[in-house]
Order: structure tokens, then C-alpha cells, then sequence
């Protein structure tokens, strides 16, 4: 499959690249080839993967990746995950799609020992504790797709405007050394991709969370953690079982 360093090698080394154009021009060579990936696309709750699985199913097959141990707490968590998985069987029943889902266990200790471990947890939001956190759950998405066989690795984080897409995707490129995957490249926030998941989380009823993820940014917010894992008990109890 095609290697994104292919086409960034053969951009201006001065200038800022666009990932969107390039991920325009690694769809090209897909269908030049006629080829149809398969995509492993990581994800932390569903505003962000509206955008890119409406526009990544025209081109490859998708699985959402479900796989955060930075969120904080738990049942938030657990909220998140049911969130998405509802989103990606209601967006296949709407579109005729067939993406899949994925979840990793909740695994906390994994994020909470690389912060203290680095020295991150009075980092602001934005900081280096994002990039670190970035380039964890990367990895294991990129794990997890060399295991399952997918053709590409990527991440919808590229949406949010939040979110530095140029380290994300700088990120993603040097992951992808390490294993038999490839990076897909991505900034869902142009032509307008962010206006656009809120238009998909008003149309499909999507929870939108009033945090990143982590304990260090929810405290630096005062956001109130009780209340959120009372919400996220709400929600569960009235799920209906599988
Ligand atoms: S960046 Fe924010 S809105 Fe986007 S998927 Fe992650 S937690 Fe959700
Ligand atoms: S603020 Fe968000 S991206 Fe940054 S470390 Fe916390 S969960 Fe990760």
C-alpha cells in the first residue's frame, strides 16, 4: 500500500504541509490503483469520527478504534465507548456502510504512569503531555493494526480544532517506522469537516463531552468529575443489553 512519505518527500521542505492535501493525493493513487483499503481509524468519542467516516467510506473500508487511556474516569469512559459504537451502527444503517468497531479495555495505568513518569501533569492543555498523549494512543492503534492486518493507521483527531494536526500527523509518519502498517494522513477540520460533525452530532442525537479526556485537564478546568461519572451512570443504566 501507499507510503505517505512518498508524496510529503516530494513537497516543499519550507513550507507547512497541507495533510488534507495530502491524504487527497494518497486517495488519488488508491483509485488509480483501484484499490480499496482497509483503514484502522482510532477515535475518542464520536464528534470527531462523523466527519471522517462520511468522507473516508468513499474510499476504503473503516474500522473505528476505540482505544483512550487517558480518559478519566472510568465510567466516562465506558460512556464514550457505548456513545460511539451507537454512532457507527447508526451511521451504517443511514449510509448502507459497513465500518467497524473496535474497543481496547480500559487501561488507565498506561497514561497515568507515562505522565508521571515524564513529569506532565501540571503541563496545560496543548502542551507537551498532549503530545505524549498523542503518540500513545497512535501506537496503539498502529499495534493494533499491523496485528489485525490493516492496510493504514490513523486517527480522527485530526478533526477538532483543538488539536495540533501537524504534530498529530508528524507523529503518526514517525510511528509507522517502527511497524507493518502505514499511516494515513489526515486534517478532518478542513473544507469545513468540523462545521460538518456538528451538523452529523445534531443529526444523530451525539453526545458531545465537556472535556478533553484526562484528570490533569478536566482539574484544570474545574470540571466537576463526580457529576460526570453520575451522568455517565445515568446513561448506562438506561442502555439496553446486549
Ligand atoms: S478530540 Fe475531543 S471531540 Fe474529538 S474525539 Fe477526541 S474527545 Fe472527542
Ligand atoms: S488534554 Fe486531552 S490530549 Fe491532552 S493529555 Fe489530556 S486527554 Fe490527552
Amino acid at each position: 500500500m501507499f507510503d505517505v512519505t512518498e508524496i510529503t518527500e516530494k513537497m516543499n521542505a519550507n513550507q507547512k504541509i497541507n495533510y488534507d492535501r495530502v491524504l487527497q493525493k494518497l486517495i488519488k493513487q488508491w483509485r488509480a490503483a483501484e484499490s480499496r483499503p482497509t483503514i484502522l481509524l482510532h477515535s475518542c468519542c464520536a464528534p470527531c469520527s462523523t466527519t471522517a467516516l462520511e468522507y473516508l467510506t468513499q474510499y476504503a473500508d473503516i474500522t473505528v478504534y476505540f482505544a483512550n487511556p487517558n480518559i478519566h474516569p472510568r465510567l466516562e469512559y465506558l460512556r464514550r465507548e457505548a456513545v460511539q459504537q451507537q454512532f457507527v451502527e447508526e451511521f451504517n444503517k443511514q449510509t448502507g456502510n459497513q465500518v467497524g468497531f473496535l474497543s481496547a479495555p480500559y487501561e488507565p495505568n498506561q497514561f497515568i504512569q507515562m505522565v508521571k513518569k515524564r513529569h506532565l501533569a501540571e503541563e496545560p492543555e496543548g502542551g507537551k503531555r498532549c503530545s505524549s498523549c498523542f503518540q500513545l494512543r497512535l501506537d496503539i492503534a498502529a499495534e493494533k493494526a499491523q496485528e489485525l492486518n490493516y492496510d493504514y493507521f490513523g486517527s480522527a483527531l485530526t478533526l477538532s480544532p483543538k488539536k495540533n494536526s501537524q504534530l498529530i500527523n508528524e507523529i503518526g509518519i514517525e510511528i509507522q517506522k517502527f511497524y507493518q502498517t502505514n499511516y494515513l494522513p489526515s486534517d478532518f477540520k478542513k473544507n469545513n469537516g468540523y462545521k460538518r460533525s456538528i451538523e452529523l452530532c445534531r443529526e444523530y442525537e451525539i453526545y458531545r463531552q465537556c472535556y478533553c479526556g484526562c484528570l490533569f485537564a478536566a482539574q484544570k478546568q474545574g470540571v466537576d468529575l463526580k457529576q460526570i461519572s453520575k451522568g455517565a451512570q445515568e446513561f448506562l443504566k438506561n442502555q439496553p443489553e446486549d
